[in-house]
């Protein structure tokens, strides 16, 4: 593909509490996804409109398919993406661990260093770079470029964007970690063709980033479009953001893994009981005694024991710290009731989350990311169904479907490198 314009590279790096991920995208011709020549602007607290790029919305939401030619490569992410159709392809990548204690500088040295790194493996100019992206976890002011709070790196208003433009001369955008994954998956991955898109990142927390008109919502002032701490039960659950009964609390692959380890320790409860039955309540336990889950050894049920074991303990080696959100899907599939109740729980929750988002924005898809997300349509399925019945005028209108995302790993650096550049 001949070169059109005169910087054909663009950097990204995601960096996270414990890995700094960066890759090199060749971008030569590309202008953004689907709105044409303008589009893929920031509004909110980095806003800077570019004129006249509304794009057409509403028309063929149904018929854009299943959204992406990109194919995600190697796991490794080396090697993603054919491009059939001139889309920006991820040349290489290479990463370091973050180690978050140190001083910041020392981390953003080692940043700039990946991006030197990179250059020099792909024999690539500095001065043939666009633009270098940076996506980060916390409260970004994507406007100053400045990190303003990250709790897992330990940092508080770090100017990040001018330490890196200083260091490596190239214009630095800065947003949002999860809002780059949103913005990547918008322009090249299961997104792609939409403008209207809504990314949900289920891991230790809730991650969320919002396209509108084709444009990244970041909010009117740093902090916005935190979909996680929009609250789904009035006093329930804490959130690690001081409040009670967030979505996060609920829907999260920390509160999944939650939810099924109570539901594995009331299993055995009747196990227990019938051991300790003439001895003591299982309230009154003494320590000594066996513990009322986690000792039922895999596959076996307690001796004396009416109940069998959990098959969601089995399946974690009877080691209840051991259970991962893909347990419950594992133990649904082979037919164990308590699993599948598990799920059937969390797809509500998940799906009443969800369900606010298509009431709100009414966008043409939702996409979920990360561990939760890779369950497949053992997740999706159900999950479509229930939103799809429950929306606002569900039945009437068109309803957003609700897809994996597409581009693992790399989607956040891969949408920093993408990020429109700060004098947009
Ligand atoms: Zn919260």
């Amino acid at each position: 593909m001949p070169n059109t314009t005169p910087k054909p590279y663009r950097v990204g790096i995601d960096l996270g509490g414990t890995n700094i991920k960066a890759g090199v995208i060749a971008a030569a011709g590309w202008a953004g996804s689907g709105a044409g020549p303008g589009s893929g602007g920031r509004t909110g607290s980095g806003a800077r409109a570019e004129s006249g790029a509304r794009a057409e919305s509403g028309a063929g939401w149904a018929d854009t398919g299943p959204g992406s030619d990109a194919k995600l490569g190697s796991a490794a992410g080396v090697a993603w993406a054919s491009s059939p159709d001139g889309l920006p392809r991820l040349l290489a990548a290479q990463s370091c661990p973050t180690k978050a204690e140190r001083p910041w500088r020392e981390v953003a040295a080692d940043m700039a260093g990946l991006v030197d790194s990179l250059l020099t493996e792909l024999r690539i100019s500095k001065n043939d770079c666009a633009a270098l992206g940076v996506g980060s976890p916390g409260l970004i002011d994507s406007a100053a470029g400045v990190v303003v709070f990250a709790g897992n790196l330990g940092w508080r208003d770090v100017p990040l964007a001018a330490w890196l433009r200083q260091r490596l001369d190239l214009p630095v955008s800065l947003s949002n970690d999860a809002n780059c994954a949103a913005w990547g998956e918008t322009q090249v991955g299961a997104g792609r063709g939409c403008q209207h898109v809504i990314l949900l990142t289920l891991g230790t927390g809730i991650g969320s980033g919002v396209v509108v008109d084709g444009r990244l919502q970041e909010g009117g002032v740093p902090g916005g479009m935190e979909l996680g701490h929009s609250l789904l039960i009035l006093d329930g659950e804490p959130c690690t953001c001081g409040r009670r009964g967030c979505l996060e609390a609920y829907a999260s692959a920390s509160a999944l893994i939650r939810q099924a380890r109570a539901a594995v320790s009331a299993e055995a409860l009747p196990a227990a009981e019938h051991l300790l039955s003439g001895q003591h309540s299982l309230a009154g336990r003494p320590s000594d005694q066996p513990a009322a889950a986690g000792s039922v050894a895999p596959g076996s049920a307690a001796p004396g024991s009416p109940a069998p074991a959990s098959l969601m303990l089995s399946l974690c080696g009877g080691d209840l710290t051991r259970l991962d959100g893909r347990v419950p899907f594992l133990a649904a599939a082979q037919g164990d009731a308590v699993a599948q109740r598990v799920i059937a729980t969390y797809i509500k929750y998940l799906g009443e989350g969800i369900i606010n988002c298509v009431n709100i924005w009414r966008p043409e898809k939702i996409l979920l990311a990360g561990g939760v997300a890779a369950a497949g349509q053992a997740l999706l399925a159900p999950l479509n169904d229930y939103a799809r019945l429950r929306c606002f005028a569900g039945a009437k209108c068109f309803v957003a479907p609700i897809e994996a995302a597409a581009l693992g790993n790399d989607a956040g650096l891969i949408g920093a490198a993408l990020l429109p550049p700060d004098d947009a």
